[in-house]
């Protein structure tokens, strides 16, 4: 069994941790080769984790050339799926052995609370790669029914080089549902991380490499959004794009795929997710934990957060008393204790953007019943406390758009009717759930949703057999479960005459 460590522990470990801090091409360290670097700081105190490689336009060529290399070559895309699985199902292994290290290095780098890196960012990563890893070899292709006059087979195909490009809130998660499908598939790599977080996925390249996937298979180019990032997207040899991100940026990497050479593109883009809590609502206790949870979780750095709190008037005191006594109890601590539940903002700017929603919501009326300040300042790092808004109205700015902080905006309503019309009042469709004990209304309004996925006396349920994504501004196409793989690969259709 793993020792348990403790918060001295900890800061030991981090003070000797040494991240990689060079791209990751062609299974070898490279640095940019502008010999640029970038300060990647620690938000939990400010301090200096690493000069990372600013990889720019040149480095992509030199992963994405490296990428087509592998491919062609061979020695993955035409490997027996069997074999595919055993590497990756070491790939998952090698996470699980070096779990330790992976999420000390998350929690250094985005600021979250060591025991979520522990028990959720790590093992969800490597339980996604096993899960793909034993799901390629029991796929079957099709054969047509055509007649007796021919043969006509419908078969998969890797894609070739796929792009892939992540944000910072779940830098291992949001990278391994990428690189499960898209290795199992059969395709390589080139993953280019947001340049908040670079450092874990830096890691988990080498380690690929160990579990035995040949060099040039997959690649990781740190760098910055409108250089690296920009580069990948427009690349006229990358015949796929998986992006990540915020829907402002998905939409230019949608453009760029439209300027150079129609590559696929899929979406997973933002969210300002409805959670709607019917007057027939049994369980208040657990409804009001599932709303804190799901807005304050992470952070609120989450595309699915419940960021929008719709409630019966007749239960609006007695739930908002009790998500105001949960927020008191999540203040934000140091995210090397163990014990810590709410960590660090991602780094200042993002820290002004959500004090900047704060500050729009008092002027436009809303009541602050909750937080709204910052702290922990003597740490040096950028801290939050959970925020609670009430008397929130549809057109104010912190019921529009997305705030990726811990920012609740509370609104009432009387019927069935205007909860729904409420709800389905944003250009996103992420997330939705509904509270209620009348099994044909939760049906009936699971139905009238426009979401990707709907939460039934629940919020955030999560497994990766269950494809994650959304309706309209929230994105195109699905990650995790089987649907995840046909992004990633070609249909092809063979016909054989056989009279
Ligand atoms: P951004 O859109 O700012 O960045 C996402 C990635 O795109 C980063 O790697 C970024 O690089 C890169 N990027 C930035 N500009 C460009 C460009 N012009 N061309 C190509 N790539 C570019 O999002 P955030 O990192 O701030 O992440 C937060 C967003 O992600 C939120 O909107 C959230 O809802 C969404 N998200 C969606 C999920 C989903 O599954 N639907 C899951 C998780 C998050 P760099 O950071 O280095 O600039």
């Amino acid at each position: 069994m793993d020792a348990i460590l403790t918060t001295a522990d900890w800061h030991t470990r981090a003070a000797a941790l040494q991240p990689r801090k060079q791209a990751f091409i062609d299974g070898q360290w490279v640095d940019a080769l502008s010999g640029a670097t970038f300060d990647c700081h620690s938000p939990p105190d400010g301090r200096l984790l690493a000069q990372v490689a600013a990889c720019d336009s040149a480095d992509i060529d030199r992963a994405v050339a490296a990428a087509r290399r592998s491919f062609e070559r061979g020695d993955w895309a035409n490997a027996t799926p069997r074999h595919r699985k055993q590497v990756l199902l070491r790939f998952a292994q090698l996470l699980r052995e070096h779990r330790d290290e992976l999420a000390l290095t998350e929690t250094l780098d985005v600021g979250k609370p060591i025991s979520d890196s522990l028990t959720v960012d790590v093992l969800s990563s490597a339980n996604c790669l096993q899960w793909y890893a034993e799901a390629i070899d029991k796929r079957y292709d099709e054969v047509a029914p055509t007649g007796p006059g021919s043969l006509a087979l419908v078969t998969r195909e890797p894609l070739g080089v796929v792009g892939a490009i992540v944000p910072w809130n779940f830098p291992l998660i949001m990278a391994a549902w990428k690189i499960g499908p898209v290795l199992a598939a059969g395709n390589s790599l080139v993953l280019k991380p947001s340049e908040k977080s670079p450092l874990s996925v830096l890691r988990v390249a080498e380690l690929a490499v160990e579990a035995g996937l040949p060099p040039g298979v997959f690649n990781v180019v740190p760098g910055f959004g409108h250089t690296a990032g920009a580069a990948l997207a427009l690349h006229d040899d990358v015949d796929a794009i998986t992006f990540t991100g915020s829907t402002a940026t998905g939409r230019q990497v949608m453009a760029a795929a439209a300027q150079s050479n129609l590559k696929r593109v899929s979406l997973e883009l933002g969210g300002k997710s409805p959670n709607i809590v019917m007057a027939d609502c049994r369980d208040l206790d657990r409804a009001a934990q599932a709303a804190a949870l799901g807005i304050f979780f992470n952070q609120g750095q989450m595309c699915s957060a419940a960021s929008r709190l719709l409630v019966h008037v007749d239960l609006k005191d007695a739930l908002l008393e009790r998500i105001d006594a949960l927020a008191a109890q999540l203040q934000p601590g140091d995210p090397l204790d163990p014990a810590t539940r709410l960590g660090a903002i991602v780094d200042g700017p993002q820290l002004q953007r959500v004090l900047g929603y704060i500050d729009s919501g008092r002027a436009e009326g809303a009541r602050l019943r909750s937080g709204g300040q910052q702290c922990r300042l003597e740490s040096g790092g950028q801290y939050l406390q959970p925020t609670v808004f009430d008397d929130v109205q549809a057109g104010m700015r912190i019921a529009r758009e997305e705030i990726f902080g811990p920012v609740l905006s509370c609104f009432t309503f009387r019927t069935e009717a205007q909860a729904l019309q409420l709800a389905n009042d944003s250009r996103y469709g992420l997330a939705a759930a509904v509270w209620t004990q009348d099994v044909t209304a939760a049906h009936r309004m699971a139905r009238a949703l426009r979401a990707g996925m709907v939460y039934v006396n629940c919020y955030d349920a999560d497994d990766i057999t269950v494809p994650f994504g959304g309706y309209k501004q929230s994105g195109t196409g699905r990650d995790k479960s089987l649907h995840a793989l046909d992004k990633y690969t070609e249909l092809k259709t063979t016909w054989i005459d056989l009279t």
